[in-house]
């Protein structure tokens, strides 16, 4: 599923995010980049210890910021790490630093001259952001960069479960009718 905004395309897909061939990825990483479950977890392994070794130079990651290292051995060239909010209870800010740390990935994909770069649900895991309010805010927050700056060409979500594509296409459909 795509739609173009301002000559770029935002798709959805399902699968695992350590299998793409876009130019970045994006990590769910925590604050002291140190490593965790989830896509996390998953991004580590499948890149080998490169990575983390360029973490734990960059020392760590404030929420609602990215940092970037390179790919490791993923095909993907350089991982986007940023850290979305933990979710209280939705009154703490919440839906900003999620959206700052969509803007943020997506400004440092376009300073590094990145075409393509493929998303995971940002804190809709281990951090409890509830999975359609996350869905609504990142597309939201990605069709508006699009809008102003019209890169990265493609930007891809790659949800990990049907549920997951699920909200981000409703999120998606609610984008093309508004
Ligand atoms: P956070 O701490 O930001 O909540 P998590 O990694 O716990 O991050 O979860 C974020 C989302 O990533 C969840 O929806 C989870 O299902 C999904 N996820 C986990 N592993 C992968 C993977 N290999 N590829 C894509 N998405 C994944």
């Amino acid at each position: 599923m795509r739609l173009e905004i301002n000559g770029a395309f935002v798709e959805l897909a399902i699968g695992d995010i350590t299998d793409e061939t876009s130019d970045a990825i994006v990590n769910a990483a925590n604050s002291a980049l140190a490593g965790g479950s989830g896509v996390d977890g998953a991004i580590h392994r499948a890149g080998g210890p490169q990575i983390m070794e360029e973490c734990r130079k960059i020392g760590g990651c404030p929420t609602g910021t990215a940092v970037i290292t390179t790919g490791g051995r993923l095909k993907a060239k350089y991982v986007i790490h940023t850290v979305g909010p933990i979710y209280e209870d939705g009154l703490q800010n919440e839906p900003k630093l999620l959206a700052n740390a969509y803007k943020s990935s997506m400004a440092l994909a376009i300073k590094h001259e990145l075409k393509s770069v493929s998303f995971p649900s940002i804190s809709t895991g281990a951090y409890g952001y509830p999975l359609q309010e996350a869905a609504d805010v990142a597309l939201k927050t990605v069709a508006e960069f699009l809008l102003s700056h019209g890169r990265p060409n493609n930007v891809r979500f790659v949800l990990f479960s049907q549920t997951a594509f699920d909200a981000y296409k409703s999120a998606l459909e609610k984008l093309k009718t508004s």
